[in-house]
């Protein structure tokens, strides 16, 4: 049985006055049917694994490398050394705005796996790629390059995020049996590279304008442990409302 994997994606947004005030009243309403986290800004990291107990802290990237030249950047030691656990790793807006490559992002899981940080990889395609229908080809070549050179052992305890481009701030969601579809031809990729039992044990998330109202339905299908949330994740109340509906 997987355990539900919840994180909110904050992205841009929060201070860390913001953080540490969003932390304290989000504590009260944890449980432990799913774990829960946040993925919030470089510069709130510190404080909010201070502040956090059961919520688990994600960064929302890192550097391809361990230290050098690379102006800007935060390496994965760094995010070590305050406590970080978890980091989101390609997501589509760095594929998009930032560069990323499934290149990088394979440098970055295996760094990131390296120091014990725990990757939530980021797949998806784009409207045009869905409407061509080449989702199933693209999240498959995502996933492969992303997890190569990885043991199988590596693989069952990473997480990886379906999130269609499309989906994602939009408010378009991806109909469940979509959302399943892919998340499902994802296992199978595991599966292919790293055998039955490791893909039946990785955890794999659907992210996309996932809120209070349609959570419950995606955490039904099969292949779907738990979602990467944007905007529903930024406020206290729709935040609660969704921790709640996994209560049930
Ligand atoms: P959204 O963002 O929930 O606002 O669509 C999801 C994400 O980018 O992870």
């Amino acid at each position: 049985m997987r355990k539900p994997i919840i994180v909110g994606n904050w992205k841009l947004n929060k201070t860390i006055a913001e953080t540490l005030s969003f932390i304290a009243d989000i504590e009260l309403k944890l449980h432990d049917h799913a774990d829960f986290g946040v993925a919030v800004p470089y510069l709130a990291l510190s404080a909010a694994v201070g502040a956090a107990k059961h919520l688990i802290i994600s960064a929302q990237n890192m550097a391809f490398a361990e230290h050098g030249a690379y102006t800007g950047e935060v390496s994965v030691g760094m995010l070590k050394e305050v406590g970080v656990k978890w980091v989101v790793i390609g997501h589509s807006e760095r594929r998009q705005y930032f560069g990323e490559t499934d290149a990088t992002v394979n440098q970055k899981v295996l760094l990131a796996i390296q120091h014990g940080v725990t990757p939530i990889v980021c797949v998806g395609e784009t409207l045009a790629q869905f409407d061509l229908n080449q989702t199933e080809n693209v999240v498959r070549t995502q996933t492969a390059a992303a997890l190569s050179g990885l043991t199988a052992e590596q693989v069952a305890h990473l997480v990886i995020a379906y999130e269609p481009v499309w989906a994602i701030g939009t408010g378009k969601n991806a109909t469940k049996e979509n959302a399943q579809e892919t998340c499902a031809i994802i296992r199978s990729e595991v599966e292919e590279h790293f055998g039955r039992a490791t893909s039946e044990k990785v955890r794999i998330q659907y992210g996309g304008s996932v809120k209070p109202e349609n959570i419950q339905e995606y955490l039904a299908q099969p292949d779907i442990d738990g979602a990467l949330i944007g905007g529903a994740s930024l406020k206290v109340d729709s935040f609660t409302a969704i921790i709640d509906a996994l209560k049930a």
